[in-house]
C-alpha cells in the first residue's frame, strides 16, 4: 500500500487518491493551491456570480445546515461577507447531541434567520440503516442522501435556485479538482461518492422493508426539474482559504458555538452533534479503510503546518485505539443487534468488508433460519428483517 510522503493517507482513500513520482498525495499537492491563490479575487468573482441572485425571491439562497461541522462559519460568511438572507435548511440525523440541538437553535437565533427541518420516520430510518449496515457496511447513507437532497428539492419547490454548500471534499481531502474548476454540485457525485454508487433509486436492489412513498424525504430531483427552477449548488471552499480549525476557533469566540469531545476524535469542534457519526460510524470506516475521522483531521493539521508527521502518525494510531462502547451498545440496542454481533463484526476485516459482512450477515444468517437444529439468534443480526419492529 502506498502511503503519501507527506499526509496519513494511502492510496485506498474511497474518494480516489493519486500519487506524484516523489510520493506526495493528490490532496497535498492541491492543497499547495491555497497559499498561491488570490483569495482576494476568488472572493471577488463570488461576489460577483451571487449578485445576480439578490432579491430575487424571498431568500437569496439556500444553505444547508447542522448543528455541528462548519456551519457556523458558513452562515457566518454568507450573512456578513457575501450581504445575503439565506434560508437554512437542515435534514435531521434522528441521532442527537444536547450540543448539536443548542448549536442549531442557536443558530437562527443569532443570525435571525428561517429553518427548514426534514425529521424522517424513524421506524424506516431504522429499516434504512439494517439494509445498508448489511449491504454497504455504513450506517449514515441515509442522513447523507437525506441532506444532499431536502435543500435541492426546497430550491425547486421555493424557487430559490442558489445552494451554497461549506467544504468539498473531493477537493479537501484528495485533490479531486482544482479550486478553480469552481466545481459545482452534480447528481453524479452525490451517487459515486456520497453514497458509495447506490442512490435511492438503487437501495431496492437490496432485500429491504420499505418502499419508494418511505423513502420520499431523500428523493433527487430529476434533471428536467433542475433544469426548469435553474439549481445551482457551489462550494464555499473554492472561494475562501478553507481551514476548518481557524474557523471553528473563530465561531466558538463570536457565536458561541459549541464542541463536545468524543474518545476518537482531536478536535471537538468537527461533529459535536453526532454521537453515531463519531462512535460506531467511525469504527465501521476504520475496519473497512485502516483510519477514521481523526486521520482526516489530523491530516488537514500537518497541511496547514500546525503538527509534524510523525507527532499526527503517533496521535493518529493511539486515537484509533480507542472506542466508545457505551454509545456503540445504546446504538446497537436501538438498532435490535447485540454486542456479540459487534464483536463479529471485528473479527471479520482481513477480506473485503463488504463481500465478507454480506457472506457472514446474509448468507449465514438464512442458513441458520433455514436450519431449525441450529437456531442461534446471535446470528440473525441485521438478517431478513429480523429486527424489524
Ligand atoms: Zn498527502
Amino acid at each position: 500500500m502506498i502511503e503519501c510522503i507527506a499526509c496519513l493517507y494511502k492510496d485506498n482513500h474511497p474518494l480516489g487518491i493519486l500519487f506524484n513520482e516523489e510520493g506526495l498525495c493528490s490532496g497535498c499537492s492541491l492543497h499547495q493551491e491555497k497559499d498561491i491563490l488570490n483569495w482576494d479575487e476568488r472572493k471577488e468573482s463570488l461576489l460577483n456570480m451571487v449578485k445576480d441572485y439578490r432579491n430575487q425571491s424571498s431568500y437569496d439562497c439556500i444553505v444547508p445546515v447542522t448543528g455541528g461541522q462548519d456551519s457556523y462559519f458558513i452562515v457566518h460568511y454568507v450573512v456578513n461577507e457575501l450581504g445575503l438572507r439565506p434560508l437554512l435548511v437542515n435534514f435531521n440525523r434522528v441521532f442527537n447531541t444536547r450540543e448539536g440541538i443548542e448549536n442549531l437553535q442557536r443558530l437562527r437565533t443569532v443570525f435571525g434567520l428561517d429553518l427548514q427541518q426534514a425529521t424522517m420516520n424513524p421506524v424506516v430510518v431504522k429499516r434504512i440503516i439494517q439494509t445498508t449496515l448489511a449491504n454497504l457496511g455504513t450506517i449514515n447513507w441515509f442522513w447523507i442522501a437525506g441532506q444532499t437532497s431536502l435543500p435541492v428539492r426546497i430550491s425547486r419547490d421555493l424557487g430559490v435556485p442558489l445552494i451554497i454548500w461549506g467544504a468539498h471534499q473531493g477537493v479537501e481531502q484528495v485533490g479531486m479538482y482544482s479550486h478553480l474548476d469552481d466545481v459545482e454540485m452534480t447528481r453524479r457525485y452525490r451517487k459515486e461518492h456520497d453514497l458509495m454508487g447506490v442512490d435511492e433509486k438503487e437501495i431496492f436492489r437490496f432485500d429491504c422493508a420499505f418502499n419508494e412513498a418511505d423513502i420520499s424525504q431523500l428523493q433527487y430531483p430529476s434533471d428536467l426539474d433542475l433544469l426548469n427552477s435553474n439549481t445551482k449548488g457551489i462550494y464555499l471552499s473554492n472561494y475562501v482559504r478553507w481551514d476548518p480549525y481557524q474557523q471553528h476557533e473563530f465561531v466558538v469566540k463570536r457565536y458561541g458555538y459549541q464542541g463536545r469531545k468524543f474518545a476518537r476524535s482531536y478536535y471537538q469542534f468537527d461533529n459535536p452533534d453526532c454521537p453515531v457519526y463519531m462512535t460506531i460510524q467511525d469504527e465501521l470506516k476504520q475496519m473497512k479503510f485502516g483510519y477514521g475521522k481523526v486521520t482526516d483531521q489530523l491530516t488537514r493539521e500537518i497541511r496547514h503546518g500546525r503538527i509534524d508527521r510523525e507527532k499526527a502518525k503517533s496521535l493518529n494510531n493511539s486515537y484509533l485505539e480507542k472506542t466508545d462502547s457505551d454509545s456503540i451498545l445504546k446504538f446497537l440496542e436501538w438498532l435490535g443487534a447485540s454486542r456479540r454481533s459487534y464483536e463479529l463484526l471485528e473479527l471479520n476485516t482481513s477480506k473485503d468488508f463488504a463481500e465478507k459482512f454480506r457472506e457472514f450477515y446474509i448468507s449465514d444468517s438464512k442458513k441458520y433460519e433455514d436450519d431449525e437444529q441450529s437456531q442461534d439468534k446471535d446470528y440473525d443480526v441485521f438478517g431478513k428483517g429480523v429486527f424489524i419492529d
